[in-house]
């Protein structure tokens, strides 16, 4: 198969704007490149796909980043800026759209899911969040009222927030497991990893940390300044260790020396790339069960599930981690979330979306 891929119009890959998309982007190619298919990635200037991910060809396209959906009202119009850089990806995938089977667009974005009802050429859509916008979810509605099979979703929970799909294409996503080594390190720090911003709810991992009288290591690209500040100046000097945005390898050389991770999303996570990739290190998960880590964790066996928002229920199961055997952890992923297996389901539901416009 042909395949071409546009990123998400949200910073450039490796720059940490465009969250979890930027590493399910680079997992894809990897596990459709492996299975043979031919790549080529749209993506905005300075963007880097993994060194062993060369043989897909990248197309940099230049202009006005989007803004992010879950920083807007609900009800918020469709604002497009000028020298729009998604405009421009998208005007780029359909110039080489021609010589390929099909398009598969990774923006969560109203104008590449309108032009479904206006193009000939199969394009389908991985949504990487829940609903953030009603204009968004009723055009979503709309198209696939008359193309069902062109959208698909990383966890059944995301899904639910699409009432009218009622049997959604669930992908999960997937994770190249030699960029994680597996750390047996039972003793180690806490950890939590995020874009920061509101809806990761930060400010409850702290809390935590501040309860057990430890401090806690945060990595992720700091999206929201003043939400940071909030925090840091809510709880005592030293509580929150911030280490930074790092690149996969080095994030997970340290991520693997922590003894647990938190996860307390406060919106309906699409999926938890970060559950996954601490569970790939042999880090056990300790989230909320809300979204796709409640999908994602085995309660008991890979980390514990506390019901949402409820942190005392956070600190009484970080006493009990050690239960976890983090061997346990690593296997689940090798089992589930393999780049091989992702691209397999993505190639399956490629295919079925194909067929439709034969
Ligand atoms: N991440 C990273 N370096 C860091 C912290 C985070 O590369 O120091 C990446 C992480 O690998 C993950 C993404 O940021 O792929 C966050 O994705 P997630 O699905 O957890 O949440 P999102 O930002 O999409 O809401």
């Amino acid at each position: 198969m042909r395949i071409v891929l546009i990123s998400t119009p949200i910073g450039f890959l490796g720059s940490g704007k465009g969250g979890g998309v930027e590493l399910t982007l680079n997992s894809l190619v990897s596990g459709l490149l492996n299975l043979g298919h031919s790549v080529e990635v749209i993506a905005p200037k300075n963007s880097k796909l993994y060194k062993s991910n060369e043989k897909a060809k990248l197309h940099y396209v230049e202009g006005e980043d989007q803004i992010s959906w879950q920083h807007q009202n609900y009800n918020s119009p469709v604002i497009i800026p000028d020298n729009s850089l998604l405009a421009g990806m998208l005007e780029k995938g359909l110039e080489i759209a021609k010589q390929s089977d099909v398009l598969l667009n990774m923006s969560y974005d109203w104008l590449p899911i309108w032009m479904t009802l206006n193009l000939e050429i199969p394009i389908a859509h991985i949504i990487s969040m829940g609903s953030e916008s009603s204009v968004i979810s009723n055009l979503i509605s709309n198209v696939y009222s008359k193309h069902p099979h062109n959208f698909a979703f990383h966890s059944k929970t995301q899904a639910k927030d699409y009432p009218f799909i009622k049997k959604p294409t669930i992908i999960g996503n997937g994770f190249k497991l030699d960029n994680y080594i597996f750390q047996d390190s039972v003793k180690g720090p806490l950890a939590w990893v995020g874009r920061v911003a509101p809806e990761k709810g930060l400010e409850d991992a702290v809390y935590v940390a501040n309860e057990l009288g430890e401090k806690i290591n945060v990595w992720g690209y700091i999206e929201d300044e003043s939400y940071a500040s909030k925090i840091e100046k809510s709880f005592p000097e030293g509580t929150v260790d911030w280490r930074g945005f790092l690149a996969t390898y080095e994030l997970q050389k340290e991520l693997g020396k922590c003894r647990v991770l938190l996860n307390t999303p406060k919106w309906n996570e699409a999926y938890g790339n970060v559950v996954v990739e601490a569970l790939a290190c042999g880090v056990p998960v300790i989230a909320y069960k809300r979204g796709g880590p409640s999908e994602i964790i085995q309660h008991g066996q890979t980390g514990y599930l506390a019901d949402p928002d409820d942190k005392e229920s956070l600190v009484s199961y970080i006493e009990i981690i050690d239960k976890i055997k983090r061997k346990n952890c690593r296997k689940w992923v090798e089992e589930n979330a393999s780049t091989n297996i992702f691209a397999n389901k993505v190639v399956n539901w490629l295919n079925k979306v194909i067929n439709e416009y034969k």
